[in-house]
């Protein structure tokens, strides 16, 4: 026992919970406070403690007692597995038990070791005195190089104290459970994470309630995305989606980070109006013929990011290709892409305003055509930098030689050509070149241009109505 401590400090201290650097324990630990009635984890009373501790091995011996995890009322012993394997409450020999005996059992498990038996060293997370030593029934173990470097040898897990066990022991309200992997969402934000560990532990005490899992989950991503775009505050840190099974057929850990500035972005285009107008777009820039939008979508966002404004870029050119048409959702989309570029790419905006400076007087030229032909040859230069620097030269003259352009900028600066073109320092050419037309169709849009030979395939257009999937639309009636 700790040096100078009466034994009702430990107990104290055994009843209150400390935020640790390990993402998992402070996932269990803003559970445990919801459990226990708190906002955060310091607020945590020893009583509240222990109201939520009970509430918890109450929970276990219910899940325990249906003994078969197909049942539809099986569910959180089915969690149980992924979490706690071999555990008082789903263990084969427990379950072959009386009642009685199941309950003592996972009472038994549920409550602190006797001080006498505590191993004289400190929790591995927390510092504070170890009340003994956690495996894998207790704790997901697969981040195994800290299990590696903790443990001593002849023992079979972490020291740990009695709040940080129990912190992992509320875990699961706090995760989105699949049944199968487990996705936690944890961020440095904690503000943030109270928000989503607290609506996680309303959806799951529900679950438990009624027995049956959540609706089905579209992609592991969504899960974030969804609560980003549900949360009201400006997010001070990024966000990290933890995957994991503590399963006896293999323990996983998958990590997936979102840094702040995207999680912010994307958090902020479901709030502001000027935004949002666009999401349905940036959902059907994201569609494929075998998911919805809003899974490409999320993916991109932890999984490549600079894929996002070349999706935008890539509908509407699709889209431009098929009609003829300046997309009607052109501007929209273009807004929500400059922001992406100079908020999440941290695009300088002179240089933005370079390529749109450029757009603009494009626009202006082509919006004096009646027919869409010098669009799509402009268009059809996308892909082939000679054949665009080519095309915007001719441009630039004509603009130069018409006498209503006279004393204004040339149409193509020296910035704005070396950001198109230079490909001597970075990879971004082609994408400038994707923006510079997306700014094009955004000033077409802007200038009400409608090509005479457009009408004809207006009215299949009109059919075709942008129609985003089940999936999607649902996703979207979800924010309302
Ligand atoms: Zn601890």
């Amino acid at each position: 026992m700790g040096g100078g401590m009466s034994v009702t400090d430990l107990d104290e201290q055994q009843r209150r919970l400390v935020l640790t650097a390990h993402p998992l324990q402070r996932v269990g630990a803003y559970a445990l406070a919801d459990l226990a009635g708190a906002r955060r984890p310091e607020e945590v009373t020893p009583e509240g403690f222990d109201a939520a501790v009970a509430k918890m091995t109450a929970d276990a011996i219910q899940a325990a007692k249906v003994r078969d995890t197909k049942r539809p009322e099986g569910f959180w012993l089915k969690v149980s597995l992924s979490f706690f394997p071999n555990s008082k409450m789903n263990h084969n020999a427990q379950l072959k038990k009386s009642d009685e005996e199941l309950d003592a059992g996972i009472r038994e498990w549920r409550t602190p070791p006797e001080p006498a038996s505590w191993p004289g060293v400190r929790c591995v997370l927390c510092g504070r005195e170890a009340v003994g030593f956690y495996g894998k029934v207790d704790v997901p173990l697969a981040e195994s190089h800290l299990y590696r470097n903790t443990t001593p040898r002849g023992h079979a897990g972490l020291a740990l104290c009695w709040p940080c066990v129990c912190s992992f022991h509320a875990l699961p309200y706090g995760c989105r459970l699949t049944g199968g992997p487990s996705i936690a969402l944890h961020s440095w934000d904690e503000r943030f994470l109270a928000y989503v560990v607290s609506g996680q532990v309303d959806e799951n005490r529900r679950i438990i309630a009624v027995g049956q899992p959540a609706d089905k989950i579209l992609a592991r991503e969504v899960v974030a995305l969804d609560a980003l775009r549900h949360y009201g505050k400006p997010l001070t840190a990024g966000v990290e989606l933890l995957v994991f099974s503590n399963n006896n057929k293999g323990q996983t850990l998958d990590i997936h980070c979102l840094e702040q500035p995207l999680a912010e972005w994307l958090r902020r285009t479901s709030q502001q109006p000027e935004l949002r107008q666009g999401f349905v777009s940036l959902l059907l820039a994201h569609v494929t013929p075998t998911s919805p939008g809003v899974v490409g979508l999320a993916r991109n966002a932890f999984h490549a990011p600079e894929k996002i404004p070349a999706a935008c870029a890539r509908y509407l050119t699709d889209r431009f290709d098929r009609s003829g048409l300046v997309p009607r959702d052109a501007a929209d989309l273009a807004r929500l892409c400059f922001s992406f570029v100079i908020e999440v790419m941290r695009m300088k905006e002179s240089d933005l305003a370079e390529l749109r400076a450029t757009a603009r007087g494009v626009a202006l030229l082509l919006s004096r055509e009646s027919s869409g032909g010098k669009l799509r040859e402009f268009n059809s230069t996308l892909h082939d930098q000679r054949r665009m620097q080519d095309w915007l030269r001719r441009q630039a003259v004509e603009w130069k030689l018409d006498p209503k352009n006279k004393g204004s900028q040339p149409l193509l600066s020296s910035r704005a050509f070396q950001l198109l073109f230079d490909t001597s320092t970075d990879n971004q050419a082609p994408f400038h070149r994707q923006l510079l037309f997306i700014a094009v169709l955004e000033e077409l849009h802007r200038l009400d241009w409608c090509p005479k030979d457009a009408a004809e395939v207006a009215k299949e257009i009109a059919e075709e109505s942008a129609a985003l999937g089940v999936d999607d639309t649902k996703y979207l009636e979800g924010e309302e």
